[in-house]
């Protein structure tokens, strides 16, 4: 680092839940690759930190989105494989909701199209099988048995690890303060100097809009938070059996996990926060606390969650980038084709880093992406806003 040459071929911006799988999957084809952080990954500044994570494939959001869950699910292996621990907690995932709601007719569309198993079962049957879950009688239910939890930070340290081992150098604690690009290269300006490439890629989570200006308008930042409860009852525990969960609910969408290391049954709302500008001119980021949200979370627990209680022991804020519709960014930036972006995932993009990581890396390798990436395309923004 600190040279003006252009020895590397793609310079990663960003090393959390994306940047460090798309550092890894880089550097594993021998392209000499520049992974930069401004902290230490795997840091609880961004959007990637709070333990766990849930996975699924029958994607309530969009069947679109299921055969790149279907290939993230090989690469979380196989990183289990390569690093020899255990990043993926198929615990199962119960879904329950209102029939014409979005998440039990979405979970079913996105099964029915890619035969994905499921179970379908009433809320009393689930009741029966989980006495600390339940749903309204006219409600619907499924459960995803290949569903969990991932382990994020660990996740996000196993890729840095592969990417090391694969050569890949990783410079943390250094900031990114611009970058540029021309026809045949890339500049940027960093807290240790200047550092030019032939490939960009931005993975910058919650900063990019400070990275991107110019994708402000569609780019969202919400302050959320996680909350923790030690259980009042039995059976919240993973090796009790208890799975993750996630609700529908009139007062918005809840989900949790297991308890499966002491430390409680985590609980959060996936609607609502609060919008903030950029997470370091969020003053109120040190462990702030939302009376509204946290009493929703409570009210949800103790309806939904009998037994649980509400002995809440700690919280965690965390952000989502969000884009008008939701989706992803997964694109080259218009007026700079060397330059890579995934962004705005929406409060639903960990599960995917693995392959994000890889559709990335193909991209600033000037390879054809392994899958369809045009629902993703930054320009479905741009021509409304025209
Ligand atoms: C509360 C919460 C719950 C969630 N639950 C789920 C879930 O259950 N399942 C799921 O799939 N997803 C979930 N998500 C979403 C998921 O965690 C995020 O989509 C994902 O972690 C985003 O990863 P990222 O790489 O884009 O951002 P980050 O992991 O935040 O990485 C961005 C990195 O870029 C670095 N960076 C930025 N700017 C600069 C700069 N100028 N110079 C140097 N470095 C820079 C940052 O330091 C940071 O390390 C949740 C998110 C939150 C907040």
């Amino acid at each position: 680092m600190g040279s003006t040459l252009a020895i590397w071929d793609v310079i990663v911006i960003g090393a959390g839940g994306v940047g460090s799988a798309t550092a890894m999957h880089l550097a594993k084809t021998g392209a000499r690759t520049l992974g930069i952080d401004q902290y230490s990954p795997a840091h609880a500044r961004g959007s990637s930190h709070g333990q766990t994570r849930i996975i699924r494939q029958a994607y309530f959001e969009h069947p679109c989105y299921v055969p790149l869950l279907q290939r993230a699910y090989g690469l979380w292996g196989e990183l289990e494989q390569q690093t020899n621990q255990k990043l993926f907690h198929r615990t199962g995932l119960v879904e329950l909701g209102p029939m014409d709601g979005v998440v039990i007719p979405g979970v079913l569309r996105s099964a029915i199209t890619h035969d994905l198993p499921i179970e379908r079962l009433s809320p009393a049957e689930i009741r029966e099988r989980w006495p600390g879950v339940r749903g309204h009688d006219d409600w619907g239910a499924v459960v995803e048995k290949n569903a969990g939890f991932l382990r994020v930070e660990q996740c996000v340290e196993a890729h840095l690890e592969m990417a090391a081992d694969h050569g890949c150098e990783l410079v943390h604690h250094c900031g990114v303060h611009q970058w540029s690009s021309n026809s045949h290269e890339v500049s940027v300006v960093t807290d240790h100097g200047i550092e030019k490439a032939a490939q960009l890629v931005i993975a910058g989570g919650p900063w990019t809009r400070t990275l991107i200006p110019s994708l402000s308008p569609w780019l969202q930042i919400l302050r959320k938070h996680l909350y923790w409860f030690q259980p009042a009852g039995h059976g919240f525990r993973e090796k009790d059996g208890f799975p993750c969960f996630f609700h529908e609910t009139d007062s918005g969408f809840f989900y949790g996990f297991p308890c499966f290391n002491g430390t409680g049954v985590k609980i959060a709302r996936h609607s609502g926060g609060q919008p903030i500008e950029a997470p370091d001119q969020d003053s109120a980021k040190e462990n702030t606390v939302d009376d509204q949200d946290r009493q929703l979370v409570i009210d949800y627990a103790n309806e939904y969650l009998p037994g649980l209680g509400s002995r809440l022991v700690t919280s965690a804020p965390c952000y989502y980038t969000s884009t008008p519709d939701e989706h992803f960014v997964i694109d080259r930036l218009p007026d700079h084709q060397n330059v890579t972006i995934v962004a705005g995932l929406s409060g639903h993009g960990f599960k995917f880093a693995s392959v994000l990581g890889e559709l990335a890396s193909q991209m600033a390798l000037g390879r054809e992406p392994a899958f369809d990436i045009s629902p993703f395309a930054i320009t479905r923004f741009q021509r409304e806003s025209k």
